[in-house]
């Protein structure tokens, strides 16, 4: 099991670590890191990792989940030199790419705010993402009107936060699950909720992925597009400015 170093601060660009595996499949297994794992609609992380201050560099193309769902595994690029068991080396992610994967992911959330109907499915990407919304009365969404409320919520600048609930907390609260696709992660006992303004008064759900510090770090953002998707589903898009 990979300690996952973004769980705790999303703003480390680099980590120092060990090599612990090299999978079958040539995948990089390290001791911890700051490399954000495919899931919940979030892409994996892109980056490096250097053997050394002055030794070879690995490029990474991907960071996904073994099938345990508990292993990091770093995807070197084709033909990429790769470490051995036991090296240090120093991971440090893409991070214009990943603050933008924070940037959207966190406005999705503002989005999901705004919209009181179950989430079915979502996607992230390095400036635009879109959630899918189960709901039958799409008159009821409109462009203008969302990306203005949105903008609102940005300039209000509210904090973001993180803390951790038991699995029996979540269980007496089950209207803090928004999102039927993406259950939360269960098992370890405690599950990860982030909060929008102060209590959660904007946004309170549990999420495992990576967001900014404060609504205002998101920028401009705007509604691009609402489409049908199937009788009862409406995929709302988003992009930055
Ligand atoms: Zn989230």
């Amino acid at each position: 099991m990979t300690e996952a170093l973004y769980r705790g601060n999303a703003y480390m660009d680099h980590c120092e670590a060990t090599v612990a595996a090299i999978n079958d499949r040539g995948g990089v297994v390290l001791d911890r890191t700051v490399f954000y794992a495919a899931g919940g609609g979030q892409p994996g992380d892109a980056g490096q990792l250097r053997l050394g201050p002055a030794g070879e560099v690995c490029p990474i193309a991907t960071t996904v989940y073994d099938s345990d769902r508990e292993t990091i595994v770093h995807v070197p690029a084709d033909g990429a030199p790769l470490p051995a068991v036991g090296d240090s080396v120093i991971a440090t992610l893409d991070w214009d790419q990943r603050h933008k994967f924070m940037r959207v992911h966190s406005a999705l959330h503002l989005l999901c705010s705004l919209i009181p109907f179950p989430v079915t499915g979502g996607q992230i990407g390095a400036g635009d993402g879109r959630l899918d919304f189960d709901i039958q009365d799409a008159g009821a969404l409109n462009k203008d009107d969302l990306s203005a409320q949105l903008n609102a919520l940005v300039a209000a600048d509210h904090p973001i936060s993180e803390r951790w609930i038991s699995d029996e907390e979540l269980d007496a609260n089950p209207g803090l699950v928004r999102t039927m696709a993406v259950k939360p992660p269960r098992g370890s006992g405690r599950v990860r909720l982030v909060a929008i303004g102060t209590d959660g008064s904007v946004d309170l759900q549990p999420c495992g992925g990576t967001h900014v510090r404060s609504t205002a770090e998101i920028g401009q953002v705007a509604v691009t597009k609402i489409e049908k998707k199937g009788k009862q589903n409406r995929r709302v898009r988003i992009a930055l400015a």
